[in-house]
């Protein structure tokens, strides 16, 4: 018998996927799941039926493929975003991963660089290995926030290709001023970066913070995406969208599997941004829930990131891993993200907030002495 790793690295794989380990947030069947920043709050059942009978108009037509253009769609994705957006100006994928990987495999690749700055989305830097892309990273100050001449700075010196923010950031929370995102843009002139704002988590932020959307205009090597993974309470669905210059849209057809957009996920997401405004009333109660798990936190003397987001960082743990386990054993799973010290919880039901909250209290209080 010999290990499956040890098979795996039998195989003639190439040599920069050697000893990987493919992306995996613990999928641990538990009352109370608060670890991949989902939506708890489930899909309303007025949306459910329409989602449903949508798909049963396309399983109608499933001996055909898909609208390889998903022309309606994209229509819709630019209605919803607003800003004078069209239909040219969107792309859309199999989550917003998909998008960021079209967005690579464009515009990375062997000899190329992006550029990322940690404490941010685990999936940057193995999206960038999986597509021979170099990845490179900037840094924060200890806030984590992202200081707008610093930040530029890192972008004009490493040359970077391609540069990830994420705003609100994962697992921060945090949401980035947009005078960061067009002195990046600016100072990515000369090797002609494209910028990715990541706004997975836009529909979150406290009222009055702008989006990245607005800079769009005039700016071609910007891309801002979004998914429905997170407000819209689809994750399940797959679907992530970006919005850019038509031209960004354009060079993303070339890398995309044709028809990778099925008809059932283009019928699903068509019927959710019909019922845009009925998906989207939960966002508010979550947003709820996140501020009282700021306030709670804070009442527990740990201290917390400011969120826009509808999760929370915490630090002031001693041992954040015995604390991730208690709270498992409690029923309770967060996130372990690797900063020494901090944990990452998403907002839940109020009761699931709840939950959360009483448990890490009664854990923390003999701890803070
Ligand atoms: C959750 C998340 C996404 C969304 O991924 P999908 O593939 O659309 O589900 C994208 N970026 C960040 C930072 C995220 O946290």
């Amino acid at each position: 018998m010999t290990d499956p790793l040890e098979r795996l690295n039998r195989l003639p794989i190439r040599e920069n996927l050697r000893g990987l380990r493919p992306y995996g947030a613990p999928q641990i069947d538990v009352p109370i799941l608060l670890n991949v920043n989902e939506n708890t709050h489930g899909v309303p059942e007025d949306v459910r039926s329409a989602i449903v009978e949508a798909v049963e108009g396309a399983v109608a037509g499933l001996n055909r493929y898909p609208d390889r253009e998903f022309t309606v769609l994209r229509e819709h994705l630019a209605t919803y975003l607003g800003h004078g957006l069209t239909a040219d100006n969107i792309w859309a994928a199999n989550g917003s991963n998909e998008v960021l990987q079209h967005v690579l495999l464009a515009f990375g690749g062997p000899g190329r660089t992006a550029l990322g700055f940690p404490p941010t989305y685990s999936m940057y830097p193995l999206l960038a290995g999986s597509t021979g892309t170099g990845y490179l990273t900037g840094s924060r100050d200890e806030s984590f926030d992202l200081d707008a001449r610093t930040t530029a700075s890192e972008v004009a010196a490493t040359g970077a290709n391609i540069v990830f923010l994420c705003s609100p950031n994962n697992p921060t929370g945090t949401a980035l001023p947009l005078e960061v995102v067009s002195e990046v843009y600016d100072a990515g002139e000369a090797a002609q970066a494209i910028v990715i704002v990541d706004e997975a988590y836009a529909e979150f932020s406290h009222s009055g913070t702008p989006s990245a959307l607005e800079l769009l205009p005039g700016r071609e090597r910007l891309i801002v995406s979004r998914t429905m993974s997170k407000a819209f309470a689809l994750a399940g669905a797959r679907l992530g969208y970006l919005a850019a210059a038509p031209e960004i849209a354009d060079a993303l057809r070339l890398v995309r599997l044709p028809y990778h957009l099925s008809a059932i996920t283009q019928a699903t997401a068509v019927a959710a941004l019909t019922h845009s405004a009925k998906l989207l009333a939960n966002v508010d109660e979550i947003k709820r829930q996140r501020d009282r798990i700021v306030s709670g936190l804070t009442g527990m003397g740990l201290p917390v990131a400011p969120s826009d987001s509808n999760f929370v960082l915490f630090g002031g743990l001693d041992d954040p891993g015995a604390v991730w386990q208690d709270l498992l054993d409690a029923g309770v799973l967060i996130r372990d993200v690797g900063i020494p010290g901090h944990l990452r919880v998403t907002a839940g039901t109020q009761e699931e907030t709840t939950t959360f909250l009483k448990a890490l209290e009664s854990l923390i209080r003999p701890r803070v002495s």
